[in-house]
């Protein structure tokens, strides 16, 4: 395993990172999410993510309840959770000081641990000042709730804003953004953050490697049952998949099927590796159902060699959808 500083903090993560979306506490028994968790730590994981929100908070209970019983060393670990979807309540949701409190001390509860390395603000909150939110992170941050606090989908205009506010105040400002990153969403890593990452030394934690595992190449001929894509609930995710959007990414992945197989790897070998190599990319948090994909994805620090010039021209040529670069007006 590789193990990258989380932007200019001292933090290490692990280049490849678990998390527990739609699989823990939801899809798969706590046998199977622990079968994940320990293949991801014996290739050297040691950052795992989760979320209030996440199966209601159920995957926080799984997760904790496997870290409990794993014996492994608590500072050995990053563990992150994120804080905006705590339940249906007025004062349940958002980023109010209140919510961030006592949304964080119900993840500690469930997680059955004393603090998170990382807590993200799960979303942009448009009804509270983010000068309130930022307050308050600061002050999790300084009570020993969290390590490190950042954001998850916000602007780049509102993570300088919080940034700007924090360094003001002396509060301690935000250090990473939990952003999507694959081959098919590539704008805000790879263009609306980029100065970000120099000006105020942001570091990432991606998602969605496999865009849900549709660049797994396993949807080529339909929704397998049990998939993802296909699981009830989930029709709003499939539907991105479908149409003529769908047909685009799927003429897509076929072809980047073939050039996976040239290379010896598979596709999600080289879709991860695809999103290691990128500038600012911290860690990529890997997603699976069953630990034979987390040992598959593993995989794919080797891949990252593979990536010559000449390759990943080839794989532009078929992605087709490199954010338009700034224009350089010394040049
Ligand atoms: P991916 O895009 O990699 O999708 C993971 C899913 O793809 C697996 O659960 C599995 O689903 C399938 N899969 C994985 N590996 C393989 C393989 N080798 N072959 C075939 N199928 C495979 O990542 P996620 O969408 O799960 O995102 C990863 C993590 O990122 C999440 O767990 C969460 O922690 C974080 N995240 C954060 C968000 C945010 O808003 N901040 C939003 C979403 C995710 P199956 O077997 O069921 O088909």
């Amino acid at each position: 395993m590789e193990y990258r500083r989380l932007g200019t903090s001292g933090l290490k993560v692990s280049a490849l990172s678990f998390g527990s979306w739609v699989t823990f506490g939801e899809q798969v028994d706590e046998e199977a999410a622990a079968a994940c968790m320990k293949a991801a730590r014996e290739a050297g994981v040691n950052f795992f993510d989760n979320a209030e929100g996440y199966a209601q908070g159920k995957a926080e209970s799984v997760m904790g309840a496997i870290i409990r019983k794993s014996g492994w060393k608590r500072s050995d670990l990053v563990i992150s959770t994120k804080i905006f979807w705590g339940g249906k309540g007025p004062n349940d949701m958002g980023l109010s000081r209140k919510h961030i409190f006592e949304g964080l001390e119900a993840s500690l509860r469930r997680l059955q641990l004393d603090y998170v390395d990382l807590v993200f603000c799960h979303r942009p909150d448009k009804e509270t000042p983010i000068e309130e939110t930022v307050r308050a992170m600061s002050r999790i941050v300084d009570m020993g709730l969290a390590f490190y606090w950042g954001t998850s989908e916000w602007r780049a205009e509102d993570i300088r804003t919080a940034y700007a506010l924090a360094r003001r105040e002396h509060l301690v400002p935000p250090t990473m953004e939990q952003a999507q990153y694959n081959m098919f969403h590539r704008e805000r890593v790879e263009k609306e953050y980029r100065r970000l990452y120099e000006d105020i030394g942001l570091g990432t934690t991606t998602w969605s490697p496999l865009a849900s595992g549709y660049l797994s190449g396993k949807y080529l001929r339909g929704f397998p049952e049990g998939s993802r894509l296909s699981l009830r609930g989930y029709g709003w995710l499939r539907k991105r998949f479908e149409g003529s959007e769908g047909a685009e990414k799927l003429a897509k992945v076929k072809k980047l099927v073939k050039v996976a197989a040239g290379l010896g790897v598979t596709l999600p070998q080289l879709a991860i590796a695809w999103c290691l190599r990128t500038p600012g990319v911290s860690t990529v948090i890997t997603g699976a159902s069953r630990p034979e994909q987390v040992k598959e994805n593993m995989k794919a620090l080797d891949a990252v060699r593979l990536l010559t010039g000449d390759v990943l021209a080839r794989i532009e040529k078929i992605l087709g959808n490199s954010p338009e670069p700034e224009p350089d007006f010394r040049s």
